[in-house]
């Protein structure tokens, strides 16, 4: 490949010169000390109010009129991969510049959400408005939203919050799903020695459980117990598939015995599944082979697994304008002869639905005999949809793009779903330049998308600074 040149900050924008000053300054989630550094530094070079909490959190304050109060807020960690040896916690990014995308050599960009900390210290530095801003830069969002989880009930006072750790700059999100990880663990029944064989499902596309779960990829887990389910006398020896509980599984191991020659139902398998997932998984591929003796579950127990994947909801489970309202992710699933583990990630945009849907997985769960416990459980968010703050988004986006924004509800997670549960009353939406591949190595951001959001956010702030009927309702002052 042709080398592409290193991105200087000769000619940049402001926005610009501020993002790639953050690509250098490591911050994988867990290690912040740098960029928390680097902030305080800002701050006090401009002569500007700043505050830090015990979870990690920066909170810059430019004055301006109190009653009118504007949060703007990002997250300061950024998830660390990359395709070979790269020391995310001391070395800065190599990032290249090429037919106006910016993207890093080998690793993660970390514009989700370096991209939103420029924009908000290009706001501290050179928007001239009558509102004060409250610009909130998070911790560890990538880890499980520590930071906004650990941000007190009066650090802010902002009437409005603009989140800008969206990915597309068609939209305007006002609302996010809600979700919650089900982890159940089984004690496997012993079920002897036997001749056992090993299959392997790969080559799928997975993806992400929030973006893709509606793009009819295959599940690996799934199909391992689909496969394993028609044959007779199965008894598994160990079960591999899943990392996260938020990736669609793309690959699985499983080695099991049972009556007969498998190799034949395989060729079979391998046929139809070829064939149902020839448009979302081209590449899927199965094998078998024979690898010797070993210990193996009893089939009952054999049998209470594999029913148990088959019945848990997995994949879409209803939709509404918005896209995906509610959806269910079997993510992990990992046992050999001391214990298996099931993992599940149920989400929803109405609460009440997640609930139901946890219940139901539970239950069955527990008709199993797993052990079950719901952890990282996070709150749906939903703006009402005649926000003050959406229409005058919405206006200004037409005067600024030329176009309608696509109003959106996230099947993701947000930071907001986490702080609209400590401010109940401030306005929120999200928004953000495009960002493709985010959390992969491919990870790239549209140059021109995060200048037009530049000046969509400055309008937007002074749209809402200059009118005092969005400051009429007051907001309960803690
Ligand atoms: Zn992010």
């Amino acid at each position: 490949m042709n080398p592409a040149p290193a991105a200087t900050t000769n000619n940049a924008s402001e926005e610009l010169k501020y993002f790639l000053e953050l690509t250098g300054i490591p911050r994988p989630s867990g290690h912040l000390a740098r960029i928390r550094k680097y902030l305080t530094g800002f701050a006090s070079q401009h002569g500007l109010e700043c505050k830090t909490d015990e979870s990690g959190n920066v909170l810059i304050i430019k004055p301006g009129t109190e009653e009118k109060t504007i949060i703007l807020q990002s997250h300061q960690d950024m998830v660390p991969q990359s395709l070979r040896d790269f020391d995310f916690e001391n070395d800065k990014l190599n990032v290249i510049i090429e037919d106006g995308w910016i993207r890093a050599d080998g690793t993660t960009l970390g514009a989700d959400d370096g991209a939103g900390m420029a924009l908000m210290l290009s706001a501290l530095n050179s928007l001239e408005c009558s509102a004060a801003l409250e610009c909130l830069f998070t911790a560890d969002e990538e880890t499980g939203l520590c930071g906004a989880s650990g941000i007190g009930n009066s650090w802010l006072s902002g009437k409005y919050l603009i989140n800008l750790d969206n990915e597309d700059v068609n939209e305007i999100t006002i609302g996010s799903a809600g979700s919650a990880d089900i982890v159940s663990e089984f004690i496997p029944e012993p079920g002897g020695e036997e001749r056992v064989y090993r299959m392997t499902a790969d080559g799928l596309l997975g993806g992400h459980s929030a973006g893709m779960i509606d793009s009819g990829r295959a599940n690996a887990i799934v199909l391992a117990a689909e496969f394993l389910s028609s044959l007779e006398g199965v008894k598994i020896s160990s079960f591999e598939s899943g990392t996260v509980p938020n990736a669609i599984p793309s690959k699985a191991e499983v080695c099991f015995s049972c009556d007969g020659d498998p190799f034949a139902a395989m060729d079979e398998f391998r046929k139809s599944i070829k064939k149902r997932f020839s448009d979302s998984d081209p590449g899927i591929e199965t094998y078998l082979e024979f690898c010797g003796k070993r210990t193996v579950w009893s089939a009952s127990f054999t049998g209470k697994i594999l029913r148990t994947i088959l019945e848990c909801p997995n994949g879409t489970i209803e939709k509404d304008r918005y896209g995906v309202k509610t959806s269910s992710n079997i993510g992990i699933m990992r046992g050999n002869q001391d214990n298996a583990v099931l993992v599940i990630k149920p989400r929803s945009s109405d609460g009440k639905k997640l609930a139901e849907l946890v219940g139901t997985i539970k239950e069955i769960m527990a008709g199993a005999g797993g052990r079950t416990d719901c952890t990282d459980i996070f709150p749906e968010w939903k703006e009402p949809e005649d926000s003050e703050l959406i229409g005058a988004a919405v206006d200004v986006y037409k005067r600024v793009f030329g176009r309608d924004p696509v109003v959106t509800v996230t099947h993701g997670g947000l930071e907001t779903s986490v702080l609209k549960e400590k401010y109940k009353e401030t306005r929120m939406i999200s928004v953000g330049p495009t960002i493709t591949g985010a959390h992969s190595p491919d990870e790239k951001m549209d140059i021109g998308t995060l200048s037009g959001m530049r000046v969509f956010l400055f309008e937007l702030i002074g749209e809402l600074a200059e009118n005092d009927h969005y400051w009429k309702r007051r907001l309960r002052k803690t």
